[in-house]
């Protein structure tokens, strides 16, 4: 664990800190060829150091761990029917990680529960624990009707027409630490 976490994790943060100083370097010479790398970069270092970054701090020497806490299990039973039941379910989640990876029991703001989630690797382009503000679907059922293999040009024409009082509104939620997603009524 001592090498996990001094070397491995510092791998994480430096990283990190790399990517982010290659995005800026790529902002200011307007030169985004590197693109795909660097922001795998970020996601890949950034996921690690905040994983990671929870991972130490809910480990405890045997013994010391107590019981889970009133809400904890308030949250448990509610989302998984029984504390053994999230429990097996969490160990054998891990189990089956396919390669590196992480089982994590997670709080999704959009559902209101939590969830078990597993990662292969941990980033898969995107960081753990960041909150979506604005995106934008790239998915090929997105514009393949209007621009066919054009996806520049859907995302030139997208960047007009985006609402940035919802924007501002959800970025504003978001620092305040509350979840900015309303569900459309779908059943
Ligand atoms: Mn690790």
């Amino acid at each position: 664990m001592r090498l996990h976490h001094d070397i491995h994790h510092q791998a994480y943060v430096n990283g990190l800190n790399k990517a982010e100083l290659e995005l800026e370097k790529a902002r200011q010479n307007k030169n985004f060829d590197m693109i795909s790398y660097w922001e795998n970069q970020l996601a890949f270092n950034g996921s690690g150091h905040i994983l990671h970054s929870v991972f130490w701090t809910i480990m405890t020497p045997p013994g010391a761990g107590g019981q889970p806490g009133m809400y904890t299990m308030e949250q448990i039973n509610k989302s998984f029917g029984s504390f053994d039941g999230f429990l097996d379910q969490f160990k054998a989640a891990a189990a089956k990680v396919e390669g590196s990876g992480w089982a994590i029991l997670v709080w999704n703001p959009a559902w209101g529960r939590l969830e078990v989630l597993t990662a292969e690797k941990h980033q898969n382009l995107t960081e753990w624990g960041s909150i979506p503000i604005l995106p934008i679907d790239v998915w090929e059922h997105a514009y393949y009707l209007d621009y066919q293999n054009k996806r520049p040009d859907y995302i030139n024409n997208f960047v007009n027409i985006i609402n940035w009082n919802a924007v501002e509104e959800r970025l504003l939620l978001a620092m305040k630490g509350e979840t900015p997603i309303t569900l459309e009524n779908k059943s």
